[in-house]
This record gives structure tokens, sequence and C-alpha cells, in this order.
């Protein structure tokens, strides 16, 4: 019997295509898992009219962890009911508030902790009489604190150093946020904190990143930090995330989007989709051998396979499988070891 159960959302774009990879993969890594199938974003647009059908949400709150491709599509991009709606609106219902963004590449390290479900993409928004047209960024003390917390938890996992990024010279919200994480430093006396507006976060992350270990910050600057980081550490198609809550199921999805200049080509690069399936398999089920084993293998391939976004003409489904042909090499190395 299946002791977990990971709901995939292929998405729109190159969605499907390195869904199938991770599903490929997951497969091969762990045998008692159930996996089931969801739209999500304009797939779900075309079949129901919702970009988040009831059957998706209620299968995803009843799951262990939820693997998500991108959703969007340049067909609804003028549309009232738009493909990234129905991610927002999954984010809420998970309540995922803790983004992690891992960038890693040479001696650069720096995980992203992103605030998810609040902030300037959830704020009031509208058009006022005149034609202004406003969103608003709104924090309430406790959201600022869970993600805070989360952020010195963190840190105490890798090297207990802390940057908190915000625009306190200017925002109110980022004023709270900072008086914050003032308050529960002392609580956290082994993490050594600092406080960092966020253009200088991001000129420092662009010429030094090697100086940063966990970076915590609002939704808006972590959606452009986290880009950032992620070109500096070899591109868009290799970043994954995983989205948190407290106690319910995570939600864990590659940074990039649907790229729908080279959907259906065959050409996306699948690794920031496997590498997301790692993050699933360590915090979604507690499987920290197996993420540790897709990681090693994913950087092995990476070293000699690349797809057209690094330069190779490597296509996806040649990348996932030299991905499983080196997690069976590996398998089989540590087994003769252990002989
Ligand atoms: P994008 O990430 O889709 O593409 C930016 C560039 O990076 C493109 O040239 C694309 O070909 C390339 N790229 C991205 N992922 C790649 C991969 N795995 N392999 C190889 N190349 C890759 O960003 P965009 O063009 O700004 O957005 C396209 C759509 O995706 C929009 O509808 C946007 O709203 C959506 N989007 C969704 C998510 C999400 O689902 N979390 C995130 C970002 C953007």
């Amino acid at each position: 019997m299946p002791t977990s159960r990971v709901v995939l959302l292929p998405g729109d774009g190159i969605g499907p295509e390195v869904a199938r990879e991770a599903r490929l993969t997951l497969e091969l890594l762990v045998s008692d898992v159930e996996i089931e199938e969801h739209l999500l974003g304009g797939a779900a647009i075309r079949a129901t009219g919702e970009p988040l059908p009831q059957e998706t949400l209620d299968a995803c709150l009843a799951a262990t962890a939820v693997l998500k491709g991108p959703v969007g599509d340049p067909e609804f991009d003028a549309a009232d009911v738009r493909p990234e709606q129905g991610l927002l609106a999954l984010r809420v219902a998970l309540d995922t508030y803790a983004n992690l963004r891992p960038a890693v590449l040479g001696d650069v390290n720096v995980l992203i902790v992103r605030e998810l479900v609040g902030g300037l993409y959830f704020g009031a928004r509208g058009t006022r009489e005149d034609g202004t047209v406003f969103d608003t960024c709104e924090y309430h003390p406790r959201q600022v604190e869970r993600i805070v917390r989360r952020g010195f938890e963190l840190a105490r996992t890798r090297s207990s150093r802390l940057t908190s990024v915000d625009k306190a010279n200017v925002l109110e919200t980022s004023r709270l946020w900072r008086r914050i994480v003032d308050e529960l430093a002392p609580r956290y006396p082994d993490v050594q904190v600092e406080h960092m507006l966020v253009d200088n976060a991001a000129m420092q992350l662009a010429t030094t990143p090697e100086q940063f270990d966990v970076i915590v910050t609002d939704n808006m600057f972590g959606d452009i930090l986290s880009d950032l980081a992620a070109a500096m550490t070899g591109g868009l198609g290799l970043a994954p995330s995983a989205s948190l809550s407290d106690g319910g199921p995570g939600l864990f999805e590659p940074v990039h989007g649907s790229a729908p200049d080279i959907a259906g080509t065959n050409a996306a690069n699948p690794a920031a989709m496997l590498r997301s399936l790692a993050l699933l398999l360590e915090h979604g089920l507690g499987h920290v051998d197996e993420a540790g084993a897709l990681t090693r293998a994913v950087d092995a391939v990476l070293k000699t396979t690349h797809t057209p976004d690094l330069g190779g003409d490597a296509t996806t489904e040649q990348l996932g499988a030299a991905v499983r042909e080196q997690l069976a090499v590996d398998a089989t190395a540590a087994l003769s070891y252990g002989a």
C-alpha cells in the first residue's frame, strides 16, 4: 500500500515535458508512493473554465506533497481568468507561506527564504475614479513573524548567518519587518543577523554572492532577488523551490515559468524540476537519502550533459534519462561498496 500521495500538476508550456521526467524519476526512487495528476493553470481553464478546479484543490489539500510544473500561457495574458490566479489561490489554500529558493554554484550557497502569501501580491488593489491604478503592500505582524522565524531556524541548520532584506528607509511594512527581526533575534543568539536594504542586497548579490548564507525577505523582494540568484548560479532552468506551510502539504516547483518560446520542442531543461523533486523528497516525504542521491545525480549529469539553455543539444528526455541512469549507477556502486 502506498504510504504517501504526491499530486503532480504538470501545468502549462514546458510544464508537461519537465513533469514527465520528474514522474519517471520519482517512480524510480520511491516505490510506495501514489502519484495523481491534476490540472492547474491554462490547461485547467481550457478544460473547466477555472485555473484551480475544485477537484485539483481537494487533491492537493489531501496530498502528502504537491509537485508543480510552471503555469502561464500568452493566450490568457489579456483575459480576466488567468492561469497565474490558480497558482496564487493554491499557495493561499495550502498556506505555503515559506518559499525556499536555494542557489548553489561554486563558492556560492545562498538560501533565499521568501514570504509567499502576503505583501504586494495580495494587498488591496484597484482603479480610482481618476484612472489611477494601485496595488498595496500589506503585512500583519503574525505573517512577518512566522516567516522570520523560519529564516532564523533555517539559518541554524546552515552556517548561522541571516540577512534580512527590506526597504525600511521608505516602507512602513519594511519597518514592521525590521522591528520583528530585532524582537526575535535574542531568541536565536547563535544566529548572526544583519539588515540590508533591498537595492543594496541586489547589488551585493550580483557582485559578491558568496557573502550570503540565508536571506529572509518579503514576497516581492524575494521574487526578484531569487531570480537574480538563479541567474547567477546557472540560470532559471536549474533553480528549484519549496513552499512550506506549518504541517500541511508543501508545494514544490521550479522557479522558471512555462517558457512558451520553447514549449513542445523537447528542449526544456528538466533540472530545476528534478531539483524541486529532490526538495519534495527531503521536506515533503522525509526521504532524505533519496533526496541526496537525486541532487548528486543531477549535479553529476550537468557536468557533461547540457540542454540548449546551457549551450548543449541534449533534449529534455535525454537529460532526464541520464539522471535516472546516474541514479542506477550510483545505487549499484553503493551496493558493491556495502558488500
Ligand atoms: P520563463 O521562465 O517562462 O522564461 C524566461 C526565459 O527562460 C525564456 O527564454 C525561456 O525559454 C527560458 N527558460 C525558462 N525555463 C527554462 C527551462 N526549464 N529550460 C530552458 N529554458 C528555460 O519566464 P516568462 O517568459 O517571463 O514567463 C512565461 C510564462 O510563465 C508567463 O505566463 C508567466 O506568468 C509564467 N510564470 C509562471 C511561474 C510559475 O508557474 N511559478 C513562474 C514564472 C513565470
